[in-house]
């Protein structure tokens, strides 16, 4: 799963309440059998499902929302319908990718470990108080590829510590939160180098708005159905109660013990504020929690990596006692190492996800450059935090109780992929014996 980010969108934020005053038409909805649904119609039904399927949110809420400045007709969108939602106030922070890039070329090099913690500590108190949480993601992903690598850690580093307490009410799903994409001309180019801007932007919107099933007759209807596939799935998964997934594949042959009363997650999930939301638009993944120290063997990524501005490029990493020994990459591989130093937690994982090769994000046999996306096309772990959530009962555990059961902590969550159509998984039982759970990246 993906989080909502502190680092990317908020560094660098030139942060204010939205003023909300610009009105909008809402086109009328289109029945199947009616004319193609225009660019406008679909934007406003991404809006419309960002809030009704994605975030659920409840009348009397408070929503806040952040964003890159390209975002903003998607941001009125969604501020109108989170509004006829009976949204309370709607504050969104904008931020700017030209300042951030400027904050590198000229910042006092003293204030490269400086955060706005004031601006996240207030964030926490809007969730504490209720409010809702929506990301737009679709920044730059290469924005910070080309700045010193120990300016863009010690910046990260100041940000995730300083965005702690609010994310942790996020990854224990303390409130409603989710995370859709907006296509941006950088992030366009990325995806699709070899275009034009504005027919790579063009293609890169079909791209989200098919995955996240916009262009059905009722998307809303249509996610309540694709959720239901997941929490079905994951129930699968939980009934077999494995000790461990073994991944083979080319440049892998991974065991990743799994966490002691684990448990499988999918689609949807109840927030402790008592609203259903689908933290991400797409999703296509179940995910649980590994062993912090039961994860051994070589892995190789399948897919780019794109981590706070920098892609990183074929991943190899060796893990002996649930701990990263050794780690590599073809590029990229100086931010790997920096990443994986941030702190104790950096070196282990704290989630691994099946999703099958047939993954309709997968079938657009696009790379994404956006772990939003990349991450629901394959098979994936990640380094650092593992989720309250994937552990039974592990939202009311203490992080003594949740460190015994073998969940990691860290700054970091970074998932990376690992899976393709050469991908085998196998589950392990308690007893030791083997299971096929997926061949050549399919369910068994
Ligand atoms: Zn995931
Ligand atoms: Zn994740």
């Amino acid at each position: 799963m993906a989080l909502t980010a502190g680092a990317a969108v908020v560094a660098g934020a030139s942060a204010g309440p939205d003023n909300g005053d610009m009105s909008t038409v809402i086109p009328a909805s289109k029945k199947p059998g009616a004319a193609p649904l225009s660019f406008e119609d679909k934007l406003d039904r991404l809006a419309q499902v960002a809030v009704h399927s994605g975030l659920g949110l409840a009348s009397g809420q408070q929503l806040v929302m952040t964003a890159t400045l390209e975002a903003a007709p998607l941001v009125r969108r969604i501020t109108e319908h989170a509004y006829r939602a009976g949204a309370t106030l709607v504050t969104t922070l904008l931020s700017d990718e030209e300042a951030t890039l400027l904050r590198f070329r000229h910042g006092a090099e003293a204030g490269f470990d400086a955060a706005p913690g004031w601006l996240y500590d207030g964030m926490a108190a809007a969730y504490r108080g209720g409010a809702a949480r929506l990301a737009i993601a679709g920044g730059n992903p290469a924005l910070l590829s080309k700045e010193d690598p120990e300016k863009v850690s010690r910046a990260n580093r100041a940000t995730s510590t300083a965005y702690r307490p609010a994310l942790e009410l996020i990854t224990k799903h303390a409130i409603n939160w989710t995370i859709v994409a907006c296509a941006t001309p950088a992030w366009a180019k990325t995806v699709f180098p070899d275009l034009p801007e504005a027919e790579a932007v063009t293609r890169l919107w079909d791209a989200i708005f098919a995955a996240s099933r916009v262009d059905r007759a009722d998307p809303v209807a249509a996610w309540k159905e694709h959720d239901e596939k997941l929490h079905a799935r994951a129930a699968r998964l939980n009934a077999k109660r494995y000790a461990a997934l073994h991944f083979r594949g080319p440049g892998t042959d991974l065991r990743v013990g799994l966490s002691d009363g684990h448990l499988w997650l999918g689609g949807g999930m109840n927030a402790a504020n008592g609203r259903y939301c689908i933290p991400n638009m797409p999703t296509e993944e179940v995910f649980t929690t590994p062993h912090k120290n039961r994860v051994d063997g070589q892995v190789t990524s399948t897919k780019p990596l794109s981590y706070q501005g920098t892609m990183i490029e074929k991943i190899a990493v060796r893990f002996e006692g649930g701990q990263v020994v050794e780690a590599h990459a073809a590029q990229g591989e100086e931010v790997l190492q920096r990443m994986i130093d941030t702190d104790a937690g950096a070196r282990r994982l704290g989630e691994v996800a099946l999703v099958p090769h047939s993954s309709p994000i997968a079938a657009s046999g696009l790379l994404f450059n956006s772990t939003l996306f990349d991450e629901n096309a394959a098979c994936h772990i990640a380094l650092g935090q593992a989720y309250n959530s994937c552990l039974q009962g592990g939202d009311h555990a203490t992080p003594a109780e949740l460190a015994a059961r073998g969940a990691n902590e860290s700054l970091i969550h970074v998932d990376w992929m690992i899976g393709s159509g050469r991908i085998d998984v196998d589950g392990i039982t308690a007893s030791g014996s083997a299971e096929p759970v997926m061949r050549q990246g399919e369910w068994a």
